[in-house]
């Protein structure tokens, strides 16, 4: 589905990471793929990973400054002068902030995580916008605290409802050059990220027992429908969110009498 495509996926921290589902669905889909990292550690853990999708050493990129988002692209376009796909697969939230009431919610815990996880995406398209091929893809990542109150997901979730109103305006931009935006709204999955979320493993095993599928999301489920939204199949589809959680957004209620 991806054959003679290219692209960069930022945000792979180790093998549970959705950017390395997402990287590794792409290259077994034919896709030649870039890997970018937010630090030297991650950077090192990451290159085992790389060599397994024959791309080249993980490039760094801090999102929260725009001269290692700089300096990122000048060594990305090196690589690929051409992109196809960019893959944005990144967040950040302190563990407070995530636990307290929302409402006490510091300023600079609030702003951190709308630069990290929101600001970022629109960063990223902007770097990337002069490499970008007619039909190129960029995807990110949201989870359903965009839309409704998740308890100790707080400032998150207000971070992730910036983000899929930035998926939308990005894709009214880019649009008119055939570049297409959108989002994964994914169910719970363990990951370094989610792990700082308090109750993750039972909200995982509660929505796995109520969903319509009767299991837990993996991430193979969002690497699969990542390379769909990447892929020419998805030619038509721009500005939206695709929910890939086993469906659990479309309950009003489980059915009580399953105990
Ligand atoms: P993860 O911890 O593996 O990935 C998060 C990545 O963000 C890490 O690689 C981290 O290095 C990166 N990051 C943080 N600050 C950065 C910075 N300043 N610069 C560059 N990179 C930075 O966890 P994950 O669960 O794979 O998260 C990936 C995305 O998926 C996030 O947007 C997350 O909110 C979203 N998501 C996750 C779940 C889930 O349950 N795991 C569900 C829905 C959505």
């Amino acid at each position: 589905m991806l054959e003679g495509k290219q692209g960069v996926v930022f945000g792979a921290a180790n093998k549970n990471s959705l950017a390395w589902h997402i990287a590794q669905q792409a290259h077994n889909a034919g896709a030649r793929v870039a890997l970018a990292v937010a630090n030297e550690r991650f950077q090192e853990r990451v290159a085992p990973l790389a060599e397994e999708l024959a791309a080249p050493a993980p490039i760094l990129c801090d999102v929260t400054s725009d001269q290692s988002i700089a300096a990122a692209f000048a060594e990305l376009g090196r690589h690929m002068p051409r992109l196809d796909f960019l893959v944005h697969s990144i967040a950040f939230a302190n563990k407070e902030d995530l636990e307290r009431p929302f409402y006490q919610v510091s300023r600079d815990g609030f702003l951190l995580a709308q630069n990290v996880s929101a600001f970022s995406l629109v960063a990223l398209a902007r770097a990337a916008e002069p490499l970008l091929a007619p039909g190129a893809s960029l995807l990110t990542l949201s989870y359903i605290g965009a839309v409704r109150s998740v308890p100790q997901y707080n400032v998150m979730g207000v971070a992730k409802a910036a983000l899929e109103a930035s998926v939308r305006y990005l894709a009214a931009d880019l649009g008119p050059r055939g570049v297409r935006v959108n989002a994964i709204s994914a169910g719970p999955i363990r990951t370094l990220s989610s792990a700082g979320i308090k109750g993750v493993r039972d909200m995982i095993d509660y929505q796995a027992q109520v969903n319509p599928l009767r299991r837990a999301i993996v991430g193979e489920d969002v690497g699969k429908a990542a390379v769909f939204l990447l892929s020419d199949y998805a030619s038509g589809v721009t500005g939206d969110i695709l929910y890939v959680d086993c469906g659990y957004h479309i309950l009003g209620a489980y059915d009580v009498r399953e105990g």
